[in-house]
């Protein structure tokens, strides 16, 4: 059984919840759902147990911050995997085999 907790005026990550926004049923369990504004001014609708465990942070903006941070970084470490190949030989990822 879960607690109804009242979520308004929170701030999560980006969001600021603004309102309760009606109910949905997951997983046989009654899931709160929240309208919340983002800081970059649109809004979005999120299910109380994500904003509780902070897996919703924005309303979606920050997800491609992230992803491009992540391709950035991604970029970078892509270069010394050259001289990776050779002191790797020999050594196989046990998963692999
Ligand atoms: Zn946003």
């Amino acid at each position: 059984m879960s607690v109804l907790i009242d979520l308004t005026g929170r701030n999560v990550g980006k969001l600021k919840v603004i309102r309760r926004d009606g109910f949905e049923v997951h997983g046989g369990g009654k899931q709160a759902y929240w309208a919340c504004r983002c800081d970059c001014g649109r809004w979005t609708r999120v299910p109380g147990f994500n904003l509780r465990k902070q897996h919703t942070l924005s309303c979606g903006c920050l997800n491609s911050d992230v992803q491009q941070a992540r391709a950035r970084l991604e970029g970078t470490r892509r270069q010394p995997c050259k001289d990776k190949r050779g002191r790797g030989k020999g050594r196989r990822a046990p998963w692999l085999t």
